[in-house]
């Protein structure tokens, strides 16, 4: 469980531990990607297998034809996150990241945050440790080979997580941009994998017992048609996170057995917006519970509809602060306001105006 300090001494709240993206990437490093991804991935598990202890809702989005911009809060009771995201899939054709993100960790008994973090390169983690947990308990048992349609920033995490948590050795690639596949192949170079890029994604999904799609557009698309997916696969759908915005058939979905993180959101934003409202789902926390069983046959389809919810986020959060007393790559943020005599907020300004000549205690 977290070692978020619920008893703190006021001096220790004057800062906030700030974890830019540079020091995020001190910390990936200093503790290595699948080793990273592993970490995550367990505190996920944790917290949904206390699933029950959290204040849930569907994250609040404010959309743009370009994209859109979403609040993700969640609660323990004790502990509160939140998370800012956005999804701007032609941002990439401006050199800008289709997904960036920060997010924040607080004590609910003060209400002082405890972290401030990047979230780009952690949502990144998250959402694959988040998707191989999925596959450990849906995927087909054995799973070596992996196609990945949709090549961009989130791919190679997929991968490697995949690899680290599942034991994928294949990867087969494709991307309607062939230098996102090259440049997933170059990174993926060391790491283990045997990258193979696809000209069509029906190469892609030839011999592969898992697809992840994780492509980006603003719109109902078809990355995969029903006559691509034979029986037995497990199919790990990322991209398909916002309403209007899907990747997959519809047909599939009515041939699959279809897993959740939290229905009430997944119906709005989902591959699952193409169904009606009562189409049955489990929910995956159950499923890792073991009150409802993953995978149960070698001819089904299993289908994780991700769209990343808050408490997968809350529980990056969590692995983040617990990561950083032993690492150290973080700043003290001078975030919060700190008067000497807590009512005395305008006597603190007066004594740091410039003005005044006076510098902050
Ligand atoms: P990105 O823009 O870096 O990469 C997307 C890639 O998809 C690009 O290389 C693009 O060329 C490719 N692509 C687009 N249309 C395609 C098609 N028809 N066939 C094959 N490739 C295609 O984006 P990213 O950061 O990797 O994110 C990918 C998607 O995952 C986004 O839609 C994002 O919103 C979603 N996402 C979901 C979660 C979640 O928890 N479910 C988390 C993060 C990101």
């Amino acid at each position: 469980m977290s070692a978020v300090n619920h008893n703190p001494e006021p001096s220790e709240l004057a800062y906030v531990p700030f974890v830019s993206v540079d020091n995020m990437m001190r910390n990936v490093r200093a503790i290595g990607v699948e080793k990273a991804l592993m970490g995550i991935a367990e505190y996920i598990e944790e917290d949904f297998l206390r699933w029950e202890s959290f204040d849930k809702k569907p994250r609040i989005p404010a959309h743009a034809p370009q994209g859109v911009i979403e609040l993700m809060p969640t609660s323990d009771g004790k502990t509160f996150g939140f998370k800012y995201v956005n999804g701007h899939p032609e941002n990439i054709r401006d050199g800008l990241q289709t997904v960036t993100g920060f997010g924040v960790l607080s004590d609910l008994a003060t209400g002082y945050p405890v972290l401030l973090t990047e979230m780009t390169i952690l949502t990144a983690l998250r959402t694959a440790a988040n998707s191989a947990l999925a596959a450990k308990y849906l995927a087909p048992k054995g799973s070596t080979t992996m196609a990945i349609i949709g090549n961009g920033a989130q791919s190679d995490f997929q991968c490697l997580a995949f690899k680290e948590m599942l034991g994928i050795t294949e990867i087969r690639a494709y991307d309607i941009d062939h230098s996102a596949s090259l440049r997933l192949a170059r990174n993926l170079a060391d790491s283990g994998l045997n990258v193979t890029i696809c000209k069509t994604p029906e190469d892609a999904i030839e011999g592969a017992q898992i697809v992840t799609t994780v492509t980006a557009d603003k719109k109902y698309a078809t990355i995969l048609t029903d006559n691509m997916v034979g029986s037995g696969i497990h199919i790990n759908a990322i991209g398909g996170d916002c309403p209007g915005k899907t990747e997959l058939h519809k047909d599939i979905l009515l041939r699959s057995d279809i897993f959740v993180e939290y229905p009430e959101q997944t119906r709005i934003e989902g591959e699952l917006q193409q169904l009606p409202e009562d189409h049955p789902v489990t929910e995956l926390w159950q499923v890792f519970a073991g009150q409802v069983a993953g995978r149960t046959s070698d001819d089904q389809i299993t289908l994780f509809d991700s769209v990343g919810f808050a408490i997968e986020d809350f529980a990056a959060l969590r692995y983040v602060h617990d990561l950083l007393p032993k690492t150290g790559h973080f700043e003290k943020l001078d975030l919060l306001a700190d008067p000497d005599d807590p009512r005395d907020l305008y006597g603190m300004v007066l004594r740091s105006s410039p003005e005044n000549g006076n510098q902050a205690a």
